[in-house]
């Protein structure tokens, strides 16, 4: 029997996720090279593209983890963990995480993986207050008076900041001003063309 066959079968032919009975397919779970029906789901296209980020995260649609993380199929409550983990930012999904026990050897396995559902923000482009991108080496000028925590004064309005950097956060940038190296917030900026 294939893969798919013994997931149909276990999954009576369901997402396994969300119930849903249309356009079902395997989904591996990562870091898993070979696919066995142990370490694999069936999903739906809905769930499946959210997973795989090729289409944005619908918060909601995830709602029927509530249903499907009391799934005794160890899969379907590893992927319910990571996918709770990468909403937890929200109240309703950290109370389901908190829920949610796994043994010790289930953890290792939830845990070697994870689904960075906020991946397309933080590798978004650093915008200036016109929403012009920001790169490294760019000169920036100040749209508003900034105290500058820590250094003790406040950079003025139209203030310049030359040879920018950008930092891991998309909304902040590093520069020099008065001599002193700080982190500005780039929504409070403009590029100098
Ligand atoms: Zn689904």
């Amino acid at each position: 029997m294939s893969t798919e066959q013994t997931l149909l079968q276990r999954s009576n032919s369901k997402c396994e996720l969300c119930s849903n009975e249309e356009n079902l397919s395997v989904y591996k779970l990562p870091p898993e090279n070979q696919e066995t029906a142990e370490q694999s789901i069936l999903v739906c296209t809905t769930c499946l593209e959210q997973i795989t980020q090729t289409s944005p995260i619908d918060e909601s649609h995830w709602r029927c983890l509530n249903d499907s993380m009391w799934s005794t199929t160890p899969a379907v409550q590893i992927m319910a963990w990571r996918l709770l983990k990468a909403l937890s930012s929200s109240s309703w999904a950290q109370d389901l995480l908190e829920m949610l026990y796994l043994d010790p050897e289930m953890q290792t396995w939830a845990e070697s993986a994870s689904i960075d559902i906020t991946a397309n923000e933080s590798s978004a482009a650093t915008l200036d207050s016109n929403g012009s991108q920001l790169l490294d080496g760019d000169t920036v000028t100040l749209i508003k008076d900034l105290d500058v925590k820590g250094a003790g004064f406040t950079a003025k309005r139209g203030t310049v900041v030359k040879n920018i950097s950008l930092t891991d956060n998309p909304k902040h940038i590093e520069g020099r001003a008065n001599g002193v190296r700080i982190v500005l917030v780039a929504n409070f900026l403009k590029k100098v063309v």
